[in-house]
């Protein structure tokens, strides 16, 4: 079997360097962030394989497939087709459930039109994306979700006082007067007094309430937002957009069906006394219980393969899940582990299967299930590429490939190739981090005070009561499903919105133009010095102002639109896809133009600037493990760790808060982890609050408190089962966490 052989590879920041990787091995790529994994095994391998692959299509089918530009590379061999097994969202919307994407439910769905009674019809029947089995209240979502009047109407005032709390209807306005002039309401009647008929009127544009608007003058207020609120899709516009929006929809189970999402047909065909929906609505070791009971022959051989699914489901750590569940709620680590699942179920072999961090969100009671998983996709005759840090995974590589030695323009060249042993032998960086484990925190901090929770009961919590302590770091830890997102991210974050900052992996919400500099704020200080050499106004080193390049606009890239096929985009002549137009290049600070300043990392730019400002922001990033990101990166191309580290950097400065972050350490080598605690330590002596949820046991040992959630996932979750200091844990707690930690010290 010939190896992948990869020659010449520059993209990014790597250094023309060339390597093997076997066929039907595990491979393992380490080193730390930001050292170009990602750079080959994503935007390399699977980029290329993608490519070659789209290639044998017809142009027609082509011109809707995405688009993968082809990698800076010599040459690559023996390539096979490739899949990514990533942490981005599962592709759904409220369709998509876990039952949907595993591929279960249309087995159950099967199941029940072979032996359900009474007898309904065919599987079509039980679904609920089809006509034939959707609920058709909520048309199978099993949710209705619908304006809420009572957010957008001040019912004590009337329209003169601004009875609609909606800025675009304050009295004098466009919208205000299309009311205020149709003669139909009293203006200075607050809507309190307001008869049914006129109320009517206002909401609906029709005194009953149901006809078709009897003046055309007005559209009912109700109806009003609901055309754009709930018929238009709003996911394109700013957050701000759609944070308002969503404060003004209510969503609400479905009366109809009471969120099982199928017709009362559906509903009634029964297995053993359960519906369909009743089989959904189990975790997932209850539902393989269930099945296992059932004896008819006739149908063995396709609840065999429903056990197999469940069973692959309950090894990979998800045992917790149901069925009905939505996907868009799924963490980045469940959708992964999902996808493996889709995946293991598939009869192909002799892929390449590329993976990236599959730890993310595990426990690590929970890793070695997922490795086996993994060695069972290597012997079906796959080749399994895995971009991983943790320990426990990287001890079952068949070949590790560390790239280093540190990161951007530090990193990018091979500094290790070989097998496990051979890596601890080699003195790397990664090598030595392997053998080293971070002592056990001997004098906690004490807490300044605490904020608590009462009574928490949303999803698997049980009437928790618990309080978060202030001025120290508590780390809180727990398998995963055991419910810490939903007691930190959810129950305790909503409580206290306006004194916590939530520090995520979730998209940034600025401009797609925004980098570093803007992004923290120092390009404005950056165009100041250019402008105060120059002479010239601030205006000039802005792409969106006079500084831009007249032929394209700023937008370094032409955009040439063809009717019927996706536009073509190429890179600006004038500018050569720099943006600014020659006046504002040929303006220099220590000899760089605008360019060439943002091109520069944040750790070249630190020996470069004496303005104190800029230097602070830089010395941030350094902080934050970010230093080799260049001052002009587009954030739009940042991994899920880095846009939580950047988010953190943004507010480090500030003193007295509450900083909320959920697994900080992703996407972090040993070697950064370290960088991170220290960074912590700084937060807190500074006189913040941190609140971490991790399965990190580095970090973990160096929490000044520790909350830990359990004592499993799921309905066998929700309880806080510790709370203590590392060391408390260690001498007495008998949780999974407490046996992972003594173990990880032994
Ligand atoms: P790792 O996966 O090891 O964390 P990456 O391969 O993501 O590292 O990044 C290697 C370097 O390449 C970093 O300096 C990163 O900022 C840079 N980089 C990654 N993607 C891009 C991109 N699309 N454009 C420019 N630079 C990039
Ligand atoms: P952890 O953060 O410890 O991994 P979670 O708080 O995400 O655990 O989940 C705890 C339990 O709540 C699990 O059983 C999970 O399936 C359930 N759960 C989490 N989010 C949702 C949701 N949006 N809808 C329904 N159930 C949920
Ligand atoms: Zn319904
Ligand atoms: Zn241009």
């Amino acid at each position: 079997m010939a190896d992948i052989i990869v020659q010449g590879l520059t993209q990014n920041n790597l250094k023309h360097v060339s390597f093997r990787i076997p066929k039907e091995k595990i491979t393992v790529f380490t080193g730390v962030s930001g050292s170009g994994k990602s750079s080959i095994v994503f935007d390399t391998i699977a980029a290329e394989s993608q490519r070659q692959m789209n290639a044998t299509y017809p142009a027609f089918v082509r011109s809707r497939l995405p688009k993968y530009p082809k990698p800076a590379v010599e040459r690559i061999d023996h390539l096979t087709a490739s899949v990514v097994v990533d942490q981005s969202p599962l592709g759904g919307n409220a369709r998509s459930t876990v039952g949907t994407i595993s591929g279960l439910y249309s087995s159950l769905r099967l199941l029940f039109s072979r032996i359900g009674s009474p007898y309904v019809g065919t599987a079509s029947y039980f679904s609920f994306n089809d006509p034939n089995g959707m609920c058709r209240t909520c048309s199978g979502i099993g949710k209705i979700t619908q304006v809420d009047i009572e957010a957008i109407l001040d019912r004590d005032k009337s329209w003169n006082e601004g009875c609609v709390k909606d800025s675009l209807y304050s009295p004098g306005t466009w919208y205000w007067k299309q009311y205020a002039k149709s003669g139909l309401f009293d203006l200075d009647k607050p809507l309190k007094e307001y008869s049914d008929e006129e109320y009517n009127l206002l909401l609906y544009g029709s005194r009953n309430g149901m006809d078709k608007p009897e003046n055309p003058k007005v559209t009912g207020i109700y109806h009003k937002y609901t055309k754009t609120l709930l018929n238009r899709d709003i996911s394109n516009k700013s957050r701000h957009t759609q944070e308002k929006s969503q404060n003004l929809i209510a969503e609400t189970v479905c009366t109809e069906c009471h969120g099982q999402r199928l017709n009362q047909a559906a509903l009634s065909c029964k297995i053993n006394g359960c519906s369909i929906a009743d089989l959904c609505g189990m975790e997932l070791t209850q539902l393989r219980e269930v099945l296992l009971q059932i004896t008819d022959k006739t149908v063995d051989v396709l609840v065999q393969t429903l056990i197999e699914g469940l069973d692959r489901m309950i090894e990979i750590g998800l045992p917790y899940l149901h069925l009905n569940r939505d996907t868009p709620s799924l963490s980045g680590g469940e959708a992964q582990r999902l996808k493996l699942v889709r995946y293991m179920g598939s009869s192909l072999t002799g892929l390449t299967y590329i993976f990236d961090e599959p730890s993310a969100g595990m426990h690590p009671r929970d890793v070695y299930r997922m490795n086996s998983l993994l060695k069972q996709l290597r012997d079906k005759g796959n080749t399994v590429l895995v971009v991983e840090h943790d320990k426990d995974v990287i001890s079952i590589a068949d070949y590790v490939i560390d790239v280093g030695p540190q990161a951007g323009q530090n990193g990018g060249e091979i500094v290790f190739e070989g097998t496990y042993p051979e890596l601890l032998r080699s003195g790397s960086l990664t090598g030595n981090a392997m053998m080293e484990t971070l002592p056990v925190k001997m004098e906690p901090r004490k807490r300044t005070g605490s904020l608590p929770v009462r009574g928490a009961c949303l999803h698997n919590l049980k009437n928790v009561d618990a309080d978060i302590p202030l001025g120290i770091m508590t780390v809180v830890t727990g398998v995963a499903g055991s419910g810490k997102s939903t007691l930190i991210s959810q129950v305790f974050a909503r409580q206290y919105e306006s004194d916590i900052v939530m520090v995520d992996q979730g998209p940034i919400t600025a401009t797609n133009r925004s980098t570093p500099a803007s992004y923290l704020g120092f390009f404005d200080e950056i165009r100041k010095l250019l402008a105060r050499e120059s002479g010239r106004p601030d205006g000039l080193f802005s792409f969106n102002s006079t500084g831009a390049c007249p032929v394209c606009g700023g937008k370094g890239v032409i955009v040439t639109e063809l009717a019927y096929m996706d536009p073509i985009v190429t890179e600006c002549e004038a500018c050569s896809g720099m943006r600014y137009n020659e006046e504002a290049l040929a303006c220099m600070y220590k000899g760089k133009n605008i360019v060439e300043l943002l091109e520069m990392t944040a750790s070249q730019a630190m020996d470069l600037f004496e303005d104190a400002k800029i230097r602070k922001h830089l010395k941030v990033m350094q902080q934050v493990g970010l230093s080799y990101l260049t001052l002009g990166q587009p954030l739009s191309t940042l991994s899920g760790g880095e846009r939580q580290r950047i988010k953190l950097a943004k507010n480090l400065g500030k003193k007295g808060s509450i900083i909320v972050m959920d697994e900080p350490t992703t996407g972090l080598h040993a070697s950064d982890i370290q960088n991170l605690l220290k960074l912590f330590d700084l937060i807190v002596s500074r006189g913040n609050s941190l609140v971490v949820i991790e399965h990190n046991l580095d970090v973990i040992k160096q929490a000044d408190w520790i909350i830990d959630i359990g004592p499993d996932g799921g309905k066998n979750g929700g309880e806080v089962v510790f709370e203590g200091t590392p060391m408390d844990m260690i001498r007495s707690a008998e949780t999974l966490t407490a046996k992972c930690l003594r173990a990880s010290c032994a």
